[in-house]
């Protein structure tokens, strides 16, 4: 029994151990690109506000072409 929580040990701290290390490997976060600025446009119909390649040529989004 002594052996089989010594085992679960060891895997937990290899756990812990990969963990930090790939935190410490990973690039801080304000090193990542920023997030893409996508425009967008409102709805004609209902007024949602979806990204622009997304509205029609009349300015309707797809739920309000689809119905
Ligand atoms: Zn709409």
């Amino acid at each position: 029994m002594g052996r089989l929580l010594l085992f679960l040990l060891l895997i937990a701290l290899a756990y812990i151990v990969w963990r930090t290390l790939r935190n410490a490997l990973a690039p801080p976060a304000s090193a990542a690109a920023p997030p893409k600025f996508e425009p967008t446009g409102r709805c004609a119909k209902c007024g949602t506000h979806v990204p622009r390649d997304q509205l029609d040529a009349a300015g309707h989004c797809a739920r309000c072409r689809a119905g």
